[in-house]
């Protein structure tokens, strides 16, 4: 179903859902499509954990590149009208499978990151987790010596537990879900959405193209975020 009609005003409790589509007004390239990352590199050797393992000079160059083009970038309209609506409505949920940090840069306070962020390092031996926004990084290594990973769910990685627990949560007890600029490609958070449809939530999937996904939705609004957010908005 086509609906102009969705006002986040109407209902009660709203659950943001982002994939890689919020980003792209703002510059940064999905993977998959034109200008995708993965038309240029193998993720096998730049964004798995034997990656890490075998090459983490390699791995490292690939994500400060990543790091310089996302800081190089500006939050769009679509993610300050999330985060103005989180401003207005604290109880407003943000699940993201973005890495950027734009949501953040945006005024987003909660943020579920599914797939980690570019912007945390963590050492595989001491488990110490940071935020670190330096470029290119002041060290790859932690004090223990151990090259420091990106807190990033690479290919082959789980997703972290707390962060399915808290998308969960936020899923199962709202009555709007946007889902934005995702191809429901990606599993498990592909799945994620079904809860709250499963929850009785009307469901809004907003994306220029139709995805493998889009019939699962009650209301599907085709066209870039910004834009249809703005009218969700009104
Ligand atoms: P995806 O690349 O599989 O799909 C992106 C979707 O966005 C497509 O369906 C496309 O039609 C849509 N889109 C394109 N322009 C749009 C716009 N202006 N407004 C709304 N939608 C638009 O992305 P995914 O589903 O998020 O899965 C890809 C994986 O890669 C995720 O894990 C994600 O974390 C990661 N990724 C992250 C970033 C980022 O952090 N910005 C960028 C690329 C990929």
């Amino acid at each position: 179903m086509q609906q102009a009609g969705i006002k986040f005003k109407d209902f009660k409790r709203v659950v943001f859902f982002t994939g890689a589509g919020l980003s792209v007004e703002s510059g940064i390239p999905t993977y998959r499509g034109q200008g995708g990352v993965w038309n240029e590199y193998r993720w096998e050797d730049y964004a798995c954990e034997r990656a890490f393992r075998r090459d983490p000079e390699g791995v490292w160059d690939f994500h400060e590149k990543q790091r310089a083009a996302a800081a190089a970038c500006e939050p769009n309209e679509g993610h300050s009208i999330i985060a103005e609506l989180q401003r207005l409505r604290p109880d407003t949920a943000v699940i993201t499978q973005n890495i950027d940090g734009l949501l953040q840069r945006a005024g987003c306070t909660q943020v579920t990151e599914l797939h980690g962020s570019l912007w945390r390092l963590r050492c595989p031996r001491d488990r110490e987790v940071h935020e670190d926004f330096s470029i290119p990084l002041a060290s790859r290594k932690c004090d223990c010596g151990a090259y420091w990973r990106p807190d990033i769910v690479w290919f082959e990685d789980p997703l972290d537990n707390n962060a399915l627990d808290a998308a969960s949560d936020a899923l199962s007890s709202c009555d709007l879900l946007v889902s934005i600029g995702t191809s429901g490609a990606v599993y498990p958070a592909a799945d994620l959405p079904r809860i709250a449809m499963a929850g009785g939530a009307t469901s809004v999937e907003v994306n220029p193209d139709e995805t493998m996904v889009s019939h699962l939705y009650d209301v599907t609004l085709r066209g870039p975020a910004s834009k249809m957010l703005r009218q969700m908005f009104e």
